[in-house]
């Protein structure tokens, strides 16, 4: 192998890349990466990007991260891989005591997948299940937000409303219910986050009450609209959520898969709604963002309503090949191990304030519609008319602009649209900070110019 280009042409003549126009590799270069240290990535040509991205949200301490590369190095001379069905492995079991350890109260059981999408289907699966057992069929539908994400295989697609992702398989989706998205950028003048939440909820109430003889469960992701653009919403609006599961007996679950382990400020989103949902989705970070693998953790309730004879038939039957899998396992051991021991939360918290300081300028940008940030979230929202909010049209790719700017001056920002963001590794310094910043605002310069 030698430099970007040698190695782009081979690519290009083999592969398909995920969420890729592959024609736009005409004009746009691929960039293949030959290593990884820390925030950097390396190309072919020598040149170094920041990782501002994680990686599409998954990387939590940097890569080839000596401690989980020592932690997965020693568990491939082990034990590689295992079925997890009559057989299980001390991996597993040490994750998943932790897990039930570190996540809210009540969260009891965990039962491994090996990828976010996979991890939703689990947890839809389970809540309508749980519900048959118990001798209520009809409640199958299951409730989701406007703009909301959870994954791209087809029940987790059926439960988001990202229409660049849904509108062409939608013949092919179970319908759902859809409540207004609390989301805060909609708010109206004067009115706070809380306030948002709160009139949004009346709507979300309504829908409960009107069927929840036939709702199996509600679905959100807490707190941030990941892939819908980074929006964010108030905590008040979850507490409300639960409550009203809780009187009219409709499961939450709680996607956590891009927010959770330290990206809002806390371990897990959901606790700054001081409220723990009936099923919790995790993947991305838990491995630290080295290896697939997700679970899916719910309370001795629901893992109840399953367990009896054979005979009965209640048993949750579902099963992927690489559940569970040990080296996935050990990386996210060495991953709540690095919790544990470095005091993560509040090292991200000074992370989080120098985040804030460095994109404040940009609010005042004449194309700048806000800047938002929830913990080590920051989001920049291009907008066309800055009064009025008007977006650009999204045939204009301005974010593209701003990622192309950015490769050149050293960062990898994949833009969401019209969203710049900043979800950077934990091991992000101030003054890397800094120097993304300094490159989102020229490249928002150049990119809205015109
Ligand atoms: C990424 C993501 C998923 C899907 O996870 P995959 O591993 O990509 O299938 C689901 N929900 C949310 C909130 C995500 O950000």
């Amino acid at each position: 192998m030698t430099g970007n280009d040698d190695i782009a042409h081979r690519d290009l003549n083999v592969l398909w890349h995920p969420c890729t126009q592959m024609k736009d590799h005409e004009w746009l270069p691929l960039i293949p990466i030959r290593r990884g240290e820390g925030v950097w990535l390396e190309d072919f040509d020598g040149r170094r990007y920041i990782d501002a991205i994680s990686s599409w949200w998954v990387n939590l301490f940097g890569h080839a991260n000596p401690r989980i590369n020592a932690a997965i190095t020693q568990q491939l001379g082990e034990l590689e891989h295992v079925l997890l069905a009559g057989f299980s492995h001390a991996p597993a079991i040490r994750l998943a005591e932790r897990l039930v350890a570190v996540t809210p109260p009540g969260l009891t059981r965990c039962f491994f997948v090996d990828n976010g999408s996979s991890a939703i289907e689990a947890a839809l699966k389970m809540s309508y299940h749980y519900w048959r057992n118990s001798g209520r069929p009809e409640k199958r539908r299951f409730v989701t937000l406007s703009n909301s994400y959870h994954g791209e295989t087809l029940g987790a697609l059926a439960v988001g409303d990202v229409a660049l992702y849904k509108e062409t398989y939608k013949p092919l989706l179970m319908e759902v219910l859809t409540a207004p998205s609390p989301d805060c950028f909609e708010r109206e003048p004067g009115e706070s986050c809380a306030e948002v939440a709160e009139r949004r909820f009346e709507e979300m109430a309504a829908l409960l009450e009107q069927h929840a003889d036939e709702i199996s469960a509600v679905i959100v992701e807490p707190l941030v609209q990941c892939a819908g653009n980074m929006r964010m919403h108030h905590p008040r609006y979850l507490q409300l959520l639960r409550a009203a599961c809780d009187r009219l007996g409709i499961h939450l679950i709680a996607d956590e898969i891009a927010v959770g382990f330290g990206r809002t400020g806390t371990m897990f989103a959901c606790e700054q709604a001081g409220i723990a949902p009936d099923f919790m989705c995790l993947s991305k970070g838990l491995t630290g963002g080295y290896l697939p693998l997700s679970v899916v953790l719910t309370p001795e309730t629901i893992y109840q309503a399953f367990y009896d004879d054979y005979e009965s038939l209640t048993a949750f039957l579902h099963s992927h090949s690489y559940t569970g899998n040990p080296l996935g396992c050990s990386a996210a051991l060495a991953t709540l191990d690095i919790f544990e021991h470095d005091d993560v939360l509040a090292h991200n918290h000074r992370l989080s304030r120098v985040m804030a300081e460095a994109a404040a300028p940009l609010e005042d940008h004449p194309h700048v519609a806000e800047v938002r940030q929830t913990g080590m979230i920051l989001a920049i929202e291009m907008v066309k008319d800055k009064a009025a909010r008007t977006p650009y049209p999204w045939q204009e790719r301005r974010g593209l602009r701003v990622y192309r700017h950015a490769l050149k001056e050293g960062a990898l920002l994949r833009p969401l649209g019209n969203v710049i963001y900043f979800m950077p590794p934990y091991v992000i310094t101030p003054e890397q900070i800094h120097t993304l910043a300094r490159i989102a605002a020229t490249g928002i310069d150049l990119a809205t110019r015109d």
